[in-house]
């Protein structure tokens, strides 16, 4: 169930971003030859025989005004903490270096899978200079060039069979949901609050295949089982790499991923921040159930206009969030707690709704009579028909005449249709069109 995790390393200058590019198919990262160029994007989904993965190159985990060698340690050890299998990415140019060194005697200390990887072996003659890596005590090192494309189809079937074998998660029931936002918004506040002496723990999820700690508990009032996903900052504090963003913004994504609701947490006294709106962004993109949290409300100076101000200035910032509820909430002075697991409770469900066919072919001739379909160019768009073909999130697919006629704005106006009609709060709606023949 579980999406595995798959961290490069390696120290600079070896092929981290470009391999990590070819393996997600995109040439996004700026590959340069200086060590250490800027990456645009160091996380992603990716899937090799239908196996799907999550992608971190831990060499865009740069922690500026550290030495070169305790940021190539640091990134060997967030691959050790956050990964399910490890690829080892070396230099076949140059033989095994000092610093491959280092890099190894870190990655002995883990039981995880590694996979050695020997890049820039660009031709045949080249690919002969793997043997001396067998010293690095990694098994047998894979030939690749990152800059040809070759051995990457081998290095991804290596990886993806280092992957842990699902027998071992069992069916989880649980309603997971995750706090995220920037350090000091009160995350772990907010957590410990909420797992405070009322609820039961069912298990703290140490690290069967990742230490991280995921919390399991049973509500008792509700009679609910809910997972709480750990983030950055909120079970791992005192870690070097803890505080740099680029790290906190990979852990917010990972946990994102293993959610089915968000909440993204605000802080009142400090207002909206741009990497607030990114990795809300990240959430609605992945189709998660989405609640925002304005925490800390008790520090605020407040009259009768402050909530709604605060909420007007939400809803502006996060325009795309139309569909998620906001909670005030005070994790000091326990203010509107309760109303949080059951907001979640709420949106999980909203999120695996289903309507029928014939419900909804209803509220299709109730729409268009409301709102005729538009005409562009001389040709109107035609609905025929509208069915549900997915939950988590609810995704309808509308049979039309023509694709290009459904444009963004009756695209809305169906999505909003569907909100007045069923309870969809707090879950996005994806609809498809599909030409009917
Ligand atoms: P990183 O610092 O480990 O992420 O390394 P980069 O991906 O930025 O690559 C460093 C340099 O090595 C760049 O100039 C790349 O073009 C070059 N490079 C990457 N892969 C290969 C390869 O397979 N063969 C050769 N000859 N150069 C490569
Ligand atoms: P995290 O980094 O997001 O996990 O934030 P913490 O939970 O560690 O909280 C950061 C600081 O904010 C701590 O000093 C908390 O006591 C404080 N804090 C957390 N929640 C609240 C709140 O609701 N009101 C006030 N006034 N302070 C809070």
């Amino acid at each position: 169930m579980a999406v595995p995790v798959v961290a490069l390393v390696g120290r600079p200058n070896v092929g981290k971003s470009t391999i990590f590019n070819r393996i997600i198919n995109e040439r996004l990262s700026i590959v340069e030859d200086t060590p250490g160029v800027t990456r645009d994007r160091i996380y992603a989904r990716a899937s090799w025989l239908g196996k799907e993965f999550r992608l971190i190159d831990t060499g865009g985990i740069d922690m500026s005004g550290e030495p070169l060698t305790v940021q190539i340690k640091n990134q060997a050890e967030i691959a050790i903490d956050e990964a399910d299998v490890i690829v080892f990415i070396v230099n076949g140019q140059n033989g095994v270096t000092k610093e491959d060194e280092d890099v190894a005697k870190i990655l002995y200390r883990t039981k995880k899978p590694i996979v050695l990887a020997v890049n820039k072996a660009d031709n045949p003659e080249q690919r002969q200079n793997i043997y001396d890596f067998y010293t690095l005590g990694f098994g047998d090192p894979n030939p690749i060039s990152g800059a040809q494309g070759t051995g990457i189809g081998d290095l991804l079937d290596e990886i993806v069979h280092a992957f842990p074998s699902d027998a071992k998660h069992e069916e989880d029931e649980s309603v997971k949901f995750s706090f995220i936002g920037r350090p000091n918004v009160g995350k772990s506040s907010l957590v410990n609050a909420i797992l405070g002496d009322e609820r039961v723990i069912v298990s703290n999820m140490e690290g069967t295949t990742r230490d991280a700690v995921d919390t399991k508990y049973h509500d008792e009032k509700m009679d609910k089982d809910f997972t709480i996903i750990d983030t950055a900052g909120i079970r791992k504090r005192g870690k070097v790499y803890e505080n740099t963003e680029k790290y906190s913004v990979l852990r917010a994504l990972s946990a994102i991923d293993k959610s089915d609701v968000v909440c993204v947490v605000l802080n009142a006294e400090e207002g909206i921040r741009e990497q607030d709106k990114r990795v809300a962004g990240y959430a609605h993109n992945a189709g998660k159930g989405v609640i925002i949290v304005v925490n800390k409300w008790d520090a605020l100076k407040k009259d009768t206009n402050t909530m709604k101000d605060f909420e007007n200035q939400i809803r502006t910032e996060f325009q795309y969030l139309a569909y998620a509820p906001i909670l005030f909430t005070s994790a000091v002075k326990a203010q509107r707690l309760d109303q949080i697991p059951e907001l979640v409770s709420r949106v999980y469900d909203n999120r695996q709704r289903r309507i029928q066919s014939a419900i909804l072919n209803d509220l299709l001739l109730r729409a268009t009579s409301i709102a005729p379909t538009p005409v562009v160019n001389g040709k109107r768009l035609r609905i025929y028909y509208m069915t549900q073909v997915a939950v988590q999130p609810p995704t309808f697919v509308v049979f039309v005449n023509d694709n290009e006629l459904l444009h963004f704005s009756y695209e809305r106006f169906l999505i909003n249709q569907l909100r007045d009609t069923f309870d969809f709060e707090g879950t996005p709606i994806k609809i498809l069109p599909r030409k009917r023949k």
